[in-house]
């Protein structure tokens, strides 16, 4: 018998129908695939488990926002934080917030034009901003897109697009150099994940405005602020002016919705107590 130990044939590695960049360029792309599924899969998930965590169950979880500290509060900062929550929750009322639920309001003597609403059902008024506010009626707008976010679970939805971002970039950082892993860090900032998407903001306006024609019976002071806010700073970023739709299409968006309801569009303004209104001297 002939034993014989020929070489193998030239090329058995390589496929022959395809050209080697044509199947870099299909495993590259079927990576980013799997990356995208995976992804999908993961902000599928929380996005459903943050539907099964009730706003009560969130203001168990969140009790405390650990940036606020109130026990140095003087007396008409008190006096302010109070007056607020009073007209949060006759504005979730208004919303229809669950018996059990609660929003709570803290207000920062702060010169920051800003308000915003957080994890656990909690909103935070800026001095800043309240010293622009010329009536209830305009406060009002703004306290009710923010318990609008509350009660629209837009604090808790946003987590999860955030943790879906974290997943991202730490398997990016996997892939990718360390520097390029850090810069995708710092754009995508804990700030920058709890801003809020355009409908959402969308429908927080909507609510707001909601609010006011049944609260007051008209929706006088729904619109003001944006011009107000805009001749102040425009640099100068609020809830109101986040990545957002233009102020101008916004105050259009809220005159249609007035158009469509019939909501008077104006009436007899309520006036801020006079420790409010102190707030500017
Ligand atoms: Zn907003």
């Amino acid at each position: 018998m002939n034993y014989s130990n020929p070489l193998p044939p030239e090329g058995i590695n390589t496929s022959k129908d395809i050209s080697p960049l044509a199947e870099a360029a299909v495993l590259s792309v079927s990576l980013v695939l799997i990356l995208a599924c995976v992804l999908g899969l993961i902000h599928v998930t929380v996005s459903h488990v943050t539907k099964f965590i009730s706003l009560s169950q969130e203001n168990q979880l969140f009790r405390q926002i650990p940036f606020m500290d109130e026990s140095t509060q003087n007396t008409q900062s008190k006096k302010v934080e109070s007056y607020l929550q009073t007209l949060v929750n006759d504005l979730a009322q208004q919303q229809q917030i669950p018996k059990e639920a609660t929003i709570t309001v803290h207000y920062s003597d702060s010169a920051i034009i800003n308000a915003g609403a957080t994890l656990g059902g909690h909103i935070i008024v800026f001095r800043g901003l309240l010293e622009r506010i010329p009536d209830e009626n305009t406060l009002a707008m703004v306290l009710g897109h923010e318990v609008s976010h509350v009660l629209q679970r837009h604090p808790i939805q946003s987590l999860s697009q955030g943790l879906t971002l974290v997943v991202l970039t730490t398997a990016l950082s996997t892939y990718l150099s360390d520097g390029l892993a850090n810069q995708l860090f710092s754009t995508t900032n804990l700030i920058g994940m709890m801003a809020f998407s355009r409908e959402k903001e969308h429908q927080a306006d909507l609510d707001a405005v909601r609010s006011l024609a049944q609260y007051y019976g008209h929706i006088g002071g729904s619109t003001e602020l944006f011009d107000i806010l805009q001749k102040v700073s425009p640099d100068q970023s609020s809830d109101f002016f986040q990545t957002h739709p233009l102020n101008q299409s916004r105050q259009h968006d809220i005159a249609q919705l007035a158009i469509e309801k019939a909501w008077r569009m104006d009436g007899t303004r309520t006036p801020l107590p006079q420790y409010i209104l102190d707030l500017k001297k």
